[in-house]
């Protein structure tokens, strides 16, 4: 995936995306075969020079209160709108994804207090919502430029509730995916300058400016509801490839699947009894203490003081045998009488607790508490 994000000067970028020259001979082209087509991003695109500016827009004070991260009620940004003047366009954007995977944009445009259009549209569904976002934007402006009406506008006003987006749509750096989309919003910004206008209205630029959402802010609410509509619409490509964030996003889904079918394939005959069927990233079961912890991986897994262990392992002086008078099982302390008498046992069947106490993160604790109240280990089946 990495050389999908090379320079065109880079020494693999010619061995790892020109087939014609080596046609899947090498093992680097062979095994680059197996990732799913994607966009390409140009990390020298722009000079580093060139990094990081704003160009001719800077925020100002009022529209830093934006990135205030704390103000998620969408006040401070009404007292903000009735200062931009009436006649300036302002665009509500925003891109979506819906649970079937649709990804749709949706932008609303707004002047003199009326709504002046409402667009929205598919993409293809290798997209997040972050590329979304980005065409959203490209698209918004695009139209704003052509309406009627910009001639008596002097500013663009880009509201977007994607914070990353608004606060790299002008600086050049790091631009993660959508480079393409995102480069054409720009040049797009451009060309608002170039609109026909009358006489008197300042040239004027496109301004972005990042706003919260779900804070009831009509504009932002009719976009995403836009962008909603629109990822239910049908959408089709002839060669259709992944954004460099969805290829990130199939890579991580791809690993995940790569470890289940691992997981299933290796799973300890305990575990399969257990219902040990997954493995979580962080396993709830590592914030008990050492002690209990190793306790209960020794339960799952039968390696431990368990006389059948000694056994195997030819321990002589191992004590082999539980107070009860019982030999040491894995599953003892189901059928220990002495543990019976002192309580505190969680309820159910065996076969329904098996599972409960040593398969999953609740019964874990459970099993410690219940060890720990009657001193199993300490008192009754002692090393
Ligand atoms: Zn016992």
């Amino acid at each position: 995936m990495r050389t999908r994000k090379l320079d065109p000067y880079h020494p693999l970028y010619k061995r790892s995306h020109d087939r014609t020259t080596n046609p899947a001979l090498s093992r680097l082209s062979r095994f680059l075969k197996k990732i799913p087509s994607s966009e390409k991003i140009n990390p020298l695109l722009f000079p580093p020079w060139e990094r990081g500016t704003t160009f001719n827009y800077s925020f100002d004070k009022d529209n830093l209160d934006f990135f205030d991260p704390s103000d998620s009620s969408g006040n401070k940004f009404q007292t903000f709108l009735n200062r931009v003047p009436k006649n300036d366009i302002q665009l509500y954007t925003d891109g979506s994804k819906n649970p079937e995977g649709g990804v749709g944009i949706g932008y609303v445009i707004y002047q003199i207090d009326r709504q002046v259009f409402r667009g929205s549209g598919p993409l293809c569904v290798h997209n997040v919502p972050y590329d979304a976002e980005v065409h959203a934007v490209l698209h918004g402006i695009r139209t704003a430029t052509n309406l009627p009406t910009a001639r008596f506008a002097k500013d663009l006003w880009v509201f977007t509730d994607n914070k990353e987006l608004a606060s790299k749509f002008y600086s050049m750096d790091n631009i993660r995916s959508s480079q393409k989309a995102h480069i054409e919003a720009l040049e797009a910004a451009k060309m608002w300058k170039s609109r026909l206008r009358l006489p008197h209205i300042d040239v004027g630029q496109v301004k972005i400016c990042w706003i919260p959402g779900h804070s009831g802010i009509t504009g932002n609410e009719q976009a995403d509801y836009e962008a909603k509509k629109g990822s239910f619409l049908s959408y089709h490509e002839d060669n259709p490839s992944h954004s460099f964030s969805s290829l990130e996003k199939w890579h991580s889904l791809k690993l995940l699947r790569t470890k289940e079918v691992w997981w299933k394939t290796h799973l300890h005959t305990n575990y399969t009894q257990l219902e040990i069927n997954t493995i979580p990233a962080f396993p709830k079961e590592l914030l008990l203490s050492r002690k209990a912890l190793g306790r209960i991986i020794s339960l799952r897994t039968g390696h431990g003081d368990f006389a059948a262990y000694h056994k195997r392992f030819g321990h002589t002086n191992s004590n082999e045998n539980c107070l009860c008078g019982s030999s040491k099982t894995r599953l003892h302390l189901f059928f220990c009488r002495i543990l019976r008498r002192r309580g505190y046992r969680p309820k159910g069947s065996i076969n329904q607790l098996l599972p409960k106490l040593l398969g999953t993160p609740e019964g874990a604790i459970l099993l410690t508490k219940w060890l720990e109240q009657t001193k199993f280990f300490e008192e009754i089946c002692t090393r």
